[in-house]
């Protein structure tokens, strides 16, 4: 029969959106299945995309378990599992995740899309109901399929510097990789300074960019400025690399006119299909043979590029600035009012406070 499987019920407590609440529930998980992880979540972090889900801005299944950011220690794992690097997994370790599982042969994963396999899970969107349930990782546990990409990360680098890992780092990892080739001293401007748009102008600078953001926040300009980045000039010359990660419609259209002739945009801030439209002029991207990708989510390779950077550097940038300060599980519904008023790139989920430890 393979791999044997652990025989004991694993029991957890998660947050769940249903019905325009976020509750907190407690699931008894059945045994694991071969080749799956189970995971005790030390640290979460809620995205603008958990925070979209949570307002009602896409569709969702009944009973949606919460949150794609995390960190934490496996509990559970049969003896034959590597890491993306090919070591091997043991109770105890600490690991990332990505946010999702691809079957690795489809059209889509085969053309280069895992982030958009016909049989894709993605964690952070699906419901308690589907195996393998515990999916969200604003949760006292994860149980991670074996489609799962997975890095094992060293106890020297603090849960506040690797968090993201699993989303706006392995995003910004994608952005790059969609930037082209990025030659030192490439003049790139990045418009929001959320999550992503930090993370990206974060790994720019380390690559020897010059990086320039455009944010309405002073306190978010304030983080990027301490990553190497500094605030847009309004009068700024066209850039030959422009990132879009606010979200914003009318910053797309901004992009566009931002970038040079035979320059490059990317797209990466617009993930809720419906909410917002821009017109552009199309005579805009011919005439300056402007090139435009897509970014939503990434490749197993963006993920480890992405780690590899936070290990690279995740300790000389005081990455805690992203983050509100911690808040226990319980607490995950104040989490998105938090999430809503902007404060706070990402809200801290930390599942071993008690709401007296606040
Ligand atoms: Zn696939
Ligand atoms: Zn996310």
């Amino acid at each position: 029969m393979g791999a044997s499987t652990a025989q004991t019920q694993v029991d957890i407590s998660l947050a769940v959106y249903d019905k325009g609440a976020v509750t907190i529930e407690r699931l008894q998980l059945p045994p694991r299945g071969p080749g799956e992880i189970d995971v005790a979540i030390t640290s979460a972090a809620i995205c603008g995309s958990d925070l979209h889900t949570v307002l009602g801005h896409r569709e969702t299944p009944e009973r949606t378990a919460l949150g794609h950011e995390g960190v934490g220690r496996i509990t559970d794992v049969d003896p034959d599992v590597v890491d993306l690097r090919g070591a091997t997994l043991r109770p105890g370790d600490r690991v990332v995740f990505a946010l999702f599982s691809s079957c690795g042969s489809c059209d889509r994963c085969t053309a280069g899309l895992p982030m958009k396999c016909r049989s894709l899970v993605k964690y952070g969107h699906e419901s308690v109901l589907k195996p393998p349930h515990a999916t969200g990782t604003l949760a006292t546990g994860v149980r991670l399929l074996p489609g799962v990409p997975v890095v094992r990360i060293p106890d020297s680098l603090s849960d506040s510097v690797v968090v993201s890992a699993g989303c706006a780092v392995a995003t910004a990892g994608a952005i790059i990789a969609a930037a082209g080739p990025l030659a030192p001293r490439t003049r790139v401007l990045v418009f929001g300074a959320g999550a992503v748009g930090a993370y990206c102008a974060a790994m720019l600078t380390s690559l020897g960019c010059i990086v320039q953001v455009r944010e309405p926040s002073a306190e978010r300009l304030a983080i990027v400025e301490e990553f190497g980045a500094t605030a847009a000039h309004p009068d700024a010359e066209p850039f030959p690399v422009v990132v879009e990660a606010s979200g914003s419609a009318t910053a797309f259209v901004e992009a566009l006119h931002a970038t040079d002739i035979g320059g490059r945009v990317v797209a990466a801030g617009s993930v809720s299909p419906g909410q917002s439209t821009a017109s552009i002029d199309p005579a805009l991207l011919v005439t300056r043979r402007i090139t435009v990708s897509g970014v939503h989510n990434y490749t197993i390779d963006d993920f480890r590029r992405g780690v590899d950077w936070l290990l690279a550097h995740g300790r000389d940038l005081n990455l805690d600035r992203l983050l509100s300060p911690p808040l226990p599980l319980s607490a995950a519904a104040e989490g998105f009012r938090q999430m809503q008023t902007g404060r706070y790139p990402r809200v801290l989920i930390r599942p071993d406070l008690t709401e007296a430890a606040q």
